[in-house]
């Protein structure tokens, strides 16, 4: 993150090293005085939201907004420098210092750390150590920790003061604070004092406060009941819990460290970045075990790699990886530019958010006709892909969102979620910025679209749309429901042009001759239409044979019955194991069915009674597509109807995916669901869990480990007191 902002002077963006800079995108068509407008603005914005994150310690936007709010005012004033003046945001080194505790003069400065945006940047620093030494040297890679800097004084051994970073120079008091976190020791162990130089034992070393996640979700929970504004995030509740005014409020925050610094190395007697680490934990600081010392390239980008990889796992937020030269005496031979130490550099993630241009709203129709509207975006690289469309979820969200076609907008993308647009740039919207409306007709067969009462969806009701049609179709296909694989949309599209398929049972009559000759729709150099070929079609015939196996559940989940999920399709399917019992089932009856109430019954039932879905059915079943449900031992007792589990983390002793463990307590009757809620039974976590588990905690879910798993496998019997080693807590 970027709130330290001289940082990044001269650092691409991925977005610029696609030869496209935000700020170029921006300043399209400007005028010079559009332009010194555009700097004056983001000036403004950016002082702003520096105020809210370091006085009030409650930033508004997010830190990769505020990053690109930066980059861009960067841009520009590097493209026009005679706008640049020295109350510039990008003027400023360093942070804020308060005025609500006494200033503490660092006797050695604070320092910030160089970016490396990408692997890229990385290298170009790691040639910059070889040109120092002629060589290569090794390394210490470690976490970097999204927490807040913290400097601890020692005399004799005994802590006598803490204090912020502040702006690098003069940081804040905060030692009645600091004395209430329990890793951090206030008197050095015993046989540390070995490595001290010094005769009073005086050392500062330096390290990082932050919040556990599960604490920050609990405490987040807490505020929210209470009526109090949330924290936007760990960083900054570990910041503003440790500016307290009143120690007795820090001491109930659960705030922990990680110690990885020295002030001055001649205060110790180890010559390396790795030996500080070892002596750090000897002496009883809380030190970080994710180290490596690196000797290449690879080993670094592995350790990176795997960092990141890592990252969602972790009981604490990290933002990325920290790479050092190891020895001190080549740390000194490196020096420090006026604000970081040449000898290291921070290795940041790619961010999840972003701002972009919303350049339209276009609306999808999906299987069962809802209508989303979608944001069309100027195209941004977003965590390692580029990203130019993504979900506004409904029309209420886009009016409660206040997004307009025009706006900057900031966009997330997290992993394998859809990106979604959080939010729009207020300050920065421009004057012809339009209001979205949802249109009356379906975009795709111009047929009226309604809104049920008490839906948020507007939905086109024609049978023969033809997008719901292709989207079902490839819902069909989709790996959740019948797994063909290699049957993707373009292929379903043109298979639906040449009136191959209508319905999803008309997959099983394809035949390798039909798939072959399939009609691509493109041409090739000799201006003769690309055709799909008989290596693809043998491939999908295979494909197509191996998906009429997947079982009843997956059978109903990939028929795209309205409110049917996964987990419904499988309580369905426990209930009715063949497709004809199914078929037969009153609406009274499946509302009976644990997981299926009376509006998902409706949906069932309504489905099942029209003449084409039945006709459908019939066709699969005619074609050969199994509809017998084959589970994880029917005939065992079911001991845990009416409980629900959730699990996370991976079951090392047991060797069991979570789909194994899911099937096995459902096998005993229970509910596995995929998120935690104040409903569910249990969660059972595994190692490395994640944040199902701080949920879980955070809503007072009891939280089971796997040996508890496997005791209730053992007896059959449910959780209780009694079988339970322990029902854990904590991990
Ligand atoms: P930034 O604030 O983004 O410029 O990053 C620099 C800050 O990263 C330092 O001031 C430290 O507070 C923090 N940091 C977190 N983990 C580490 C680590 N392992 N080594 C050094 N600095 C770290």
């Amino acid at each position: 993150m970027e709130r330290d902002v001289a940082s990044r002077v001269g650092v691409e963006t991925e977005v610029a090293s696609q030869g496209k800079t935000e700020a170029d995108v921006a300043s399209r068509g400007w005028t010079e005085t559009d332009i010194a407008s555009r700097v004056g603005q983001l000036r403004k914005e950016i002082e702003h939201h520096t105020y809210r994150y370091f006085v009030l310690d409650d930033p508004a936007i997010s830190d990769a907004a505020f990053d690109s709010l930066m980059r861009e005012l960067r841009e520009l004033e590097a493209a026009h420098p005679d706008l640049v003046d020295s109350s510039s945001p990008t003027q400023r080194v360093g942070g804020w210092v308060g005025d609500q505790f006494a200033p503490v003069a660092h006797t050695r400065r604070m320092y910030s750390l160089d970016n490396a945006m990408d692997l890229g940047e990385l290298d170009a620093w790691l040639n910059r150590v070889k040109d120092a030494f002629g060589r290569m040297v090794p390394v210490m890679c470690e976490l970097k920790i999204d927490g807040s800097s913290i400097a601890l004084n020692y005399r004799d051994k005994v802590l006598v003061q803490a204090a912020t970073r502040g702006d690098g120079t003069t940081g804040e008091d905060v030692t009645a604070n600091i004395r209430t976190i329990k890793d951090i020791p206030l008197r050095l162990r015993e046989g540390a004092q070995d490595e001290l130089v010094s005769v009073d034992g005086a050392i500062e070393v330096r390290g990082e406060v932050y919040m556990p996640k599960k604490s920050f979700d609990a405490l987040n929970v807490a505020a929210e009941n209470e009526g109090r504004a949330p924290f936007a995030n760990p960083r900054n509740a570990a910041a503003g819990s440790l500016r307290q005014k009143d120690s007795a409020i820090t001491a109930t925050r659960d705030l922990s460290s990680f110690i990885y610094a020295i002030a001055d190395e001649s205060a110790l007697r180890v010559s390396s970045q790795g030996a500080l680490l070892e002596w750090l934990r000897e002496a009883g600081f809380h030190v970080n075990p994710d180290v490596k010392r690196c000797e290449t390239s690879e080993e670094i980008h592995d350790f990176c790699k795997q960092a990141l990889k890592k990252r969602e796992e972790l009981p604490y937020e990290i933002d990325g990886v920290v790479v050092k030269v190891d020895s001190f005496a080549e740390q000194a031979s490196m020096g420090y530019t006026a604000r970081a130490p040449r000898w290291a550099i921070a290795y940041k993630f790619p961010p999840e958010e972003k701002t972009t241009t919303l350049l339209d709203i276009t609306v999808q129709v999906g299987r069962t006709g809802a209508c989303t509207p979608v944001a069309e975006l100027e195209p941004v690289v977003i965590a390692g892909s580029t990203v130019s469309r993504a979900t506004l979820h409904n029309l209420d969200e886009v009016q409660r969102k206040d997004v307009r076609i025009g706006d900057r907008v900031v966009v997330r993308k997290a992993g394998d979620v859809i990106p979604e647009v959080l939010a729009p740039i207020l300050n920065l919207r421009p004057a012809h910025a339009q209001v979205w409306q949802m249109p009356t007709l379906c975009p795709s067969c111009d047929s009226p679209l309604v809104r049920e009462e008490g839906e948020a969806a507007f939905r086109c009701i024609s049978i023969d749309c033809p997008a719901q049609s292709l989207e079902r179709l490839g819902h069909w296909a989709s790996r959740g429901a019948q797994d063909i694989e290699g049957m993707g949309e373009e292929i379903i599209a043109r298979l639906v042009e040449a009136g191959h398929l209508k319905d999803v049972a008309d997959y099983y009559l394809l035949d390798e001759e039909v798939l072959a000759a399939l009609d691509m729709g493109r041409i090739n150099t000799k201006g003769e239409p690309i055709r799909l070929g008989t290596t693809v079609a043998k491939k999908l015939v295979t494909a197509l044979e191996a998906s009429k196996s997947r079982g009843l559940a997956r059978v109903i989940f990939g028929l795209g019955i309205r409110h049917v999920g996964k987990t419904t399709a499988e309580q369905l399917a426990a209930a009715y194991p063949s497709a004809e019992k199914l078929m037969e089932a009153s609406e009274e009856d499946l509302a009976g069915i644990d997981g299926v109430g009376v509006v998902i019954a409706q949906s069932i039932r309504q489905f099942l009674s029209t003449s084409d879905n039945r006709a459908v059915i019939e066709r699969l079943v005619l074609y050969g597509v199994g509809m017998e449900e084959v589970s994880v031992g029917e005939s065992l007792p079911q001991t845990l109807v009416g409980l629900s589990f959730v699990l996370t983390g991976s079951l090392t002793q047991s060797g069991m995916t979570r789909e194994e463990a899911g099937a096995h307590l459902k096998a005993r009757g229970a509910k596995v669901s995929g998120s935690v809620s104040a409903k569910t039974s249990y969660v059972i976590a595994g190692e490395a869990a994640g944040s199902k588990y701080d949920k879980a905690v955070a809503l007072g879910v009891t939280v089971l480990n796997e040996d508890d798993f496997l005791r209730i496998l053992e007896t059959g019997e449910p959780p209780s007191s009694r079988n339970l080693s322990l029902a854990i807590t904590e991990k």
